[in-house]
């Protein structure tokens, strides 16, 4: 392919395990062909004023630029004076909602064979606002900041998700019997967006019988759409459904159509250097990012050399019960491809 057909998209490699698998995705496009030129960019080793955190602007401006990017793992460096690196990214860049597909691995035995479902994270605001303050001593207080705009475009999207990808359900998760000013908020907007989608069943779900649920049988689920907090926490959960952090993915939406993936996974400072990290969960998270990109041969190519590499069983990492490096592991995946 010409120059012209090739799409430039931002890398973050990120700390710890992140530029370990960064390169195992690197080398996953480089095999398969992907026509995407990579601007890669590292988090600075001191604050830039522009951004108040350790994101430089430039890294911020190539995301903008491109529309499009995969981010490894951050580990925000603690002190005073800056604002916590994942944070910065989802506010300057308007990250406003966070998908994360979960389904059962073929081949990859875990309680469960029939996992299928797409949790979608309100990511701006609920308890994450960071408006915290003590009232008197021995007293705190968190500001929950539920607003109509921020719930109507996570409901929008969970709606327009499942409507495109086919999806016939969107679950509602909730506390509003007892949050019932902001919960209570969020579920008006869900159920305003679900007016506009009769094709798509509605319903809502307390958290806590939620999670029951999910624990008892997760082919219950379809799309899940909920505040912040509580889609940190089920995703969690619905990682641990199918194998754990180191196959998860995710992608971030920001306004204006961009779209930041991401593994749902942190640095793994305990395994980083040692050649030890799953990075398929990274990789899925490239997939998301190609399928954002309409790339969905190169897609279900790299999908499929993932998946029965895994189903394989000959090359595993440590965290699947295997004994191989991730390097070797994907040097397999190449070969499948
Ligand atoms: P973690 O996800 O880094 O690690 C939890 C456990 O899972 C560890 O035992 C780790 O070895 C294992 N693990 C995680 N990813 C793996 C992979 N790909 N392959 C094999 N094993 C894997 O969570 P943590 O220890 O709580 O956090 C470490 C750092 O990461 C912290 O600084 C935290 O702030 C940061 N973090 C960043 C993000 C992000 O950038 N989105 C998310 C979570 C945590």
């Amino acid at each position: 392919s010409s120059a012209t057909d090739t799409i430039r998209a931002t890398l973050f490699p990120g700390d710890g395990i992140g530029p370990e698998i960064a390169e195992s995705v690197k080398q996953v496009f480089r095999t398969a062909e992907v026509p995407i030129e990579w601007e890669e960019h590292y988090v600075g080793d001191q604050v830039d004023p522009r951004t108040q955190s350790f994101l430089t602007w430039e890294s911020l401006e190539s995301v903008r630029r491109n529309r499009v990017g995969l981010k490894g793992p951050m580990a925000t460096p603690i002190g005073k004076g800056h604002r916590s690196l994942n944070l910065t990214l989802r506010k300057e860049l308007n990250l406003y909602a966070n998908v994360r597909p979960c389904y059962s691995l073929p081949g990859y035995k875990t309680r469960y064979d029939d996992v299928n479902l797409i949790t979608i994270r309100e990511n701006t605001e609920g308890e994450y606002s960071g408006l915290e303050h003590q009232v008197v001593r021995g007293v705190v207080e968190s500001l929950k900041i539920i607003t109509r705009q921020a719930s109507l475009r996570v409901a929008e999207y969970a709606f327009h998700y499942a409507k495109t990808h086919g999806r016939e359900r969107v679950s509602a998760i909730h506390k509003a019997n007892i949050m019932q000013k902001t919960d209570g908020l969020f579920l008006k907007c869900c159920r305003e967006v679900a007016e506009k989608y009769p094709e798509i069943t509605y319903e809502e779900v307390v958290i806590d019988n939620c999670c029951m649920m999910l624990v008892k049988n997760p082919a219950l689920f379809d799309v899940l759409v909920m505040p912040n907090l509580y889609g940190d926490i089920i995703s969690d959960l619905c990682a641990g459904l199918i194998g754990g952090l180191g196959l998860t993915p995710s992608c971030n939406i920001g306004e204006g159509g961009i779209a930041l993936a991401e593994a749902v996974h942190g640095s793994a400072p305990d395994i980083a250097g040692k050649n030890m990290a799953n990075p398929t969960a990274l990789l899925l998270s490239s997939v998301s990012m190609l399928r954002h990109l309409n790339l969905h041969d190169k897609a279900d190519r790299i999908q499929d050399a993932i998946l029965n590499t895994i189903a394989e069983g000959k090359y595993r990492t440590a965290d699947l019960g295997g004994t191989s490096t991730t390097t070797d592991f994907t040097k397999a995946i190449c070969d499948h491809l």
